[in-house]
């Protein structure tokens, strides 16, 4: 049963909390889709919570896709949150492979370059934020891109826990802003505020919040009890790609026979899609009489 879960919160100190539990969604996409474990499907799963909780702070509805490129053992990784709660992530064909077999040691990605674009709906381009980054995880990315390039005062944090297999276990992650303006100064408030600070400021080190049965009881556990935090809204979390037999139809449809047949042996063409790794075969026969 699918019980993954995006919450957001807000405290009256003027503290944006967000936290997402997404461990059916991490193993759908990680293990079932992309084959991965260990080391590599810990990178994904935590670039699946980034993303999804960034998505959380965009001003509208609309897209957030969350990628890094550079020299790592994962050359490529993009991760395309929609909406609120919906999520994919694609490692690209050519380096699959060697991300499947990564025994975990090096850097996973870096020295490379991180790319954080939102596009929110009606609106004709996305915002692209393009970061130059040296070694660490999609965390510490994040962390960067919130300092760096958001400018906010805001902090992100993902525990993925795996099994001795190197298969996931739990994951839970969260993210906390600092909004900007004046706010009530109840003796509440007061300790949400210094400790939140504490959290954005000193790169406070959250572990095992994947061990804890609740997010009030994280909440707790990281606001001294204070807990000053009202929730906005849950919002459920699950993946989607939008790819379609029809799509990759139309896009063929678009080539010359000549080009078509060079494509295939068999006269049946094989794609993949590069986000769930869906394989559709379509045949010639079918292209036939729409190819210019
Ligand atoms: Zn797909």
């Amino acid at each position: 049963m699918n019980q993954d879960i995006m919450s957001r919160y807000v405290s009256d100190a003027g503290l944006a909390l967000s936290m997402v539990r997404c461990s059916s969604v991490c193993k759908e996409i990680g293990q079932d889709q992309h084959g991965l474990r260990g080391s590599a499907l810990r990178c994904v799963a935590e670039a699946v919570c980034n993303a999804l909780l960034l998505s959380t702070r965009m001003k509208g509805r609309g897209l957030l896709s969350w990628s890094v490129s550079g020299s790592g053992a994962i050359p490529q990784l993009r991760v395309d949150a929609i909406g609120l709660g919906q999520v994919r992530a694609m490692i690209a064909a050519d380096f699959h492979e060697a991300v499947e077999q990564w025994d975990g040691l090096g850097e996973p990605f870096g020295p490379g370059r991180l790319s954080v674009s939102r596009q929110i709906e009606g609106q004709d381009q996305p915002y692209t934020s393009r970061l130059e980054v040296e070694s660490g995880s999609p965390d510490s990315y994040s962390r960067f891109l919130l300092r760096q390039s958001d400018q906010v005062q805001g902090n992100i944090w993902s525990d993925v826990l795996l099994n001795d297999e190197g298969e996931i276990e739990s994951v839970v992650a969260f993210y906390l802003e600092f909004l900007p303006g004046n706010h009530a100064d109840t003796e509440a408030d007061s300790v949400a505020r210094i400790r939140g600070q504490h959290l954005i400021y000193d790169e406070f080190d959250v572990q095992n919040i994947a061990s804890y049965a609740s997010n009030e009881d994280i909440i707790a556990a990281l606001f001294s009890g204070a807990q000053p935090f009202q929730k906005l809204r849950d919002y459920p979390v699950s993946f989607y790609c939008p790819c379609t037999r029809e799509r990759y139809r139309d896009t063929l449809s678009g080539f010359s026979t000549e080009e078509l047949e060079k494509l295939t042996e068999d006269r049946c063409i094989h794609v993949v899609c590069d986000f769930c790794r869906k394989r559709y075969d379509i045949a010639l026969s079918e292209l036939e009489g729409e190819v210019s």
